[in-house]
């Protein structure tokens, strides 16, 4: 990645009306959570059927048994922001960043100070009751044993991530296309484009007039389609640069 495209995207991003980034796996790869997809991700490791809704009714220990060890205990319960995470929270605390628009169900942007995240497939954060619907705090949930239960009703409790069976929330949907109408840059970080149906997200930016950033360690099926500009590395590293350059620092 040449100066020169960073300077221009940190230009274009500068003298944007309503900017947005679209957000990925590749994003929290630096933060020490494992990408689902692609060699070595998680659904090469473990059974994704476990995340189905119906499976999920019918034997929820046996499916809270892998959630745990994917979002709540050690590495991953642990996990930190890290400095593109941060870049952006900086970028929208100086109003140069309306929304982020994340696939990631980790959290990270909201620990990162982010305010206005629109988060697609749902996230680890918090869980609802499956019986009486009441939702509580991740954080204040035992989970000594599982499935962890509802307080009010001993109900088993699901963490409210987008499940196979599930759409994506409609009106976390109807704002994340707002946002790609509404914008005129998005900037693409860590996905590979693959995901349906968020990846549209970024296309729809484009056909609506949007110049495309894209942020990512390697070409993605938007590199050549949709991103006008490409910058190519990790987001740790490049996020900052470019927060650095579009706040003026
Ligand atoms: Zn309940």
């Amino acid at each position: 990645m040449s100066n020169h495209a960073l300077s221009h995207a940190a230009e274009t991003i500068r003298s944007a009306r309503h900017v947005i980034a679209f957000t990925g796996a590749g994003i929290s790869v630096e933060s020490g959570i494992a990408p689902f997809r692609g060699p070595g991700g998680l659904w090469s490791r473990f059974d994704p059927n476990l995340f189905d809704r119906n499976r999920f009714r019918r034997e929820p220990e046996k499916s809270w048994e892998l959630l745990y060890r994917l979002f709540y205990e050690g590495a991953a319960g642990r996990a930190r922001p890290n400095a593109a995470h941060l870049a952006l929270a900086e970028m929208e605390a100086r109003g140069r960043l309306h929304a982020i628009i994340t696939q990631n169900i980790d959290g990270l942007h909201h620990r990162a100070g982010s305010v206005n995240v629109l988060e697609y497939h749902g996230s680890t954060r918090t869980m609802t009751c499956m019986d009486c619907g009441l939702q509580v705090d991740a954080a204040d949930v035992p989970m000594e044993k599982l499935p962890p239960r509802c307080a009010a009703c001993g109900g088993v409790l699901k963490p409210d991530v987008v499940f196979f069976s599930e759409p994506i929330p409609d009106h976390v949907h109807r704002a994340a296309l707002a946002e790609a109408k509404a914008c005129d840059v998005c900037i693409v970080v860590g996905t590979s484009g693959e995901v349906m149906p968020a990846a549209r997200i970024p296309r729809m930016a484009a056909r609506h007039g949007a110049v495309v950033v894209e942020i990512n360690v390697r070409e993605s099926a938007y590199t050549y389609e949709t991103s006008t500009i490409f910058l190519e590395g990790k987001a740790g590293k490049i996020l900052p640069d470019l927060a650095s350059e579009v706040i003026g620092k």
